[in-house]
């Protein structure tokens, strides 16, 4: 499994879909509608949730 984080499909910060490759830093994006560029990078793995207990508290 590849550390290495996908193609952005919506701008984090407008929602645009104009999202091209930024040249400026691997891994890097620009949206040309709000023209800002920004990284997806992987924070590493999280443990499982406990749906069965979230459940419980989203009950009480
Ligand atoms: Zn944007």
């Amino acid at each position: 499994m590849s550390e290495r984080a996908g193609t952005p499909y919506h701008c984090p910060f407008c929602g645009e879909t104009d999202l091209w490759p930024h040249e400026a830093a691997h891994g890097s994006w620009e949206c040309r509608a709000c023209l800002r560029a920004f990284q997806l990078k992987s924070l590493g793995q999280i443990s499982r949730p406990q749906i069965s207990r979230v459940t419980k508290e989203a009950q009480a």
